[in-house]
């Protein structure tokens, strides 16, 4: 592992030159919905980069470009993907939102791909009961509760040290949401909460990006391409279900296939759309039932639809959420997370100090931990925290003010 000093490394974009006349990812789409909500058709935080891995480019010269080639050998052999498209997955971008169940084993596949930069983004850290689904932690990680970008961005620089992980612990919200993804190719889903996927399909929208969704409960998958100029998640589902009326995994548990039949969708049309971007991708929401083993595929319309408010109409509310007081409840976690003060937080340092032996403490190099009579608060640097034995946000935010209040 090579840590390296942060700084943003150079653009470089995926080449849209080149034609091909190979296969490309094909498949049929009709209607599910497993999540039993209806369809039309059927900051806040400042964030920071904790490390940045690896790190040098895959091509630089000829004997480089060689071992390049032979450690993707097997898959530039398959027809229709070739050298050419390997070479552009090399020198692509992307941002992967959400390092659990999806965005971690994303991540796996596409840096054994040999995609040139990964940017994990997550707010969250590795506890024992994600290791039965989450493949690139375990239980050292665990028992540490380690940051999952971070320990993730650790495994994979020891999966392919010759590309450059950087890692983001934060929440992704309308506030950071510009700076964290812009400057990529590509965005992948996978979070595990529709505000965060209904930003992404907002800001995707207004800038004219693409992104892969992806979703699982259960033994339940869900999995689409959200392309620039067709039709979005809104045109689907105009606004987030309600909270609480869906399955979540807390609720429903999760068998470890259904989150591996997802990721193999997602990183299958990652690939396509990195590798082969000058051909016409099959745009559409597949649904997976791996008890009784029904896929579904629901085709998407190739245009924006007139009455979306997104795409259809220029509104996107996802981007102008005032996240300034938000509280989420966390996945199968019992836990509320609050947003950063808007009004700031002190150093983490300062805080231990101030608290000094009135609290059990445990000090992190990016968190605080208070173990409390009520349960446990975590904290991270600017105030966003996660409080753990409650799903009430009042309860919450009360444990917030009673041991952090400023
Ligand atoms: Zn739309």
């Amino acid at each position: 592992m090579i840590l390296r000093p942060i700084r943003a490394p150079s653009r470089a974009p995926v080449a849209s030159e080149g034609g091909g006349t190979g296969r490309r990812a094909r498949f049929r789409f009709s209607w599910g919905n497993p999540w039993g909500f209806e369809s039309p058709l059927s900051h806040q935080f400042p964030f920071e980069k904790i490390a940045v891995m690896s790190g040098r480019s895959p091509i630089k010269n000829r004997e480089e470009t060689e071992a390049f080639r032979g450690r993707y050998d097997r898959q530039i052999r398959v027809q229709g993907f070739g050298a050419e498209a390997q070479d552009r997955i090399g020198r692509a971008r992307v941002g992967i939102v959400g390092c659990g169940a999806l965005g971690s084993r994303v991540a796996e596949d596409l840096s054994r791909a040999g995609v040139g930069y990964l940017r994990l983004i997550d707010r969250d850290f590795v506890e024992i009961s994600n290791l039965h689904r989450q493949y690139l932690f375990d239980e050292k990680a665990a028992l540490a509760q380690e940051p999952k970008v971070l320990a993730a961005a650790r495994r994979l620089s020891e999966i392919n040290s010759q590309i450059e992980v950087s890692a983001e612990l934060c929440d992704l919200g309308p506030s950071n949401a510009e700076a964290l993804l812009l400057d990529l190719d590509l965005w992948i889903d996978g979070t595990d909460n529709f505000q965060t996927r209904y930003l992404l399909n907002d800001l995707a929208v207004r800038e004219g990006r693409n992104w892969i969704y992806g979703a699982c409960v259960g033994v339940q998958s869900m999995s689409a391409a959200f392309l620039a100029g067709r039709a979005c998640l809104r045109c689907l589902f105009p606004d987030p279900p309600p909270a609480g009326s869906t399955e979540t995994c807390e609720t429903a548990g999760i068998l470890p296939p259904a989150a591996g039949f997802t990721t193999a969708i997602q990183s299958g049309l990652a690939l396509q759309l990195l590798g082969h971007p000058e051909r016409p991708l099959e745009s559409g929401l597949l649904t997976a039932d791996l008890a009784s083993f029904e896929i579904r595929t629901m085709k998407l319309p190739k245009k924006s639809l007139p009455h979306c408010k997104a795409c259809g109409q220029g509104e996107f509310p996802a981007l102008t959420l005032d996240q300034g007081t938000q509280a989420r409840s966390l996945c199968g976690r019992n836990a509320i997370q609050l947003s950063a003060p808007p009004s700031g937080f002190p150093d983490l340092g300062d805080l231990a100090d101030r608290i000094g032996d009135s609290l059990e403490i445990e000090r992190h190099a990016y968190m605080l931990r208070l173990h409390v009579p009520e349960g446990r608060i975590t904290v991270f640097r600017g105030g966003r925290a996660i409080i753990e034995g409650t799903e009430d946000p009042g309860r919450a935010r009360a444990l917030f003010d009673r041991y952090l209040g400023t």
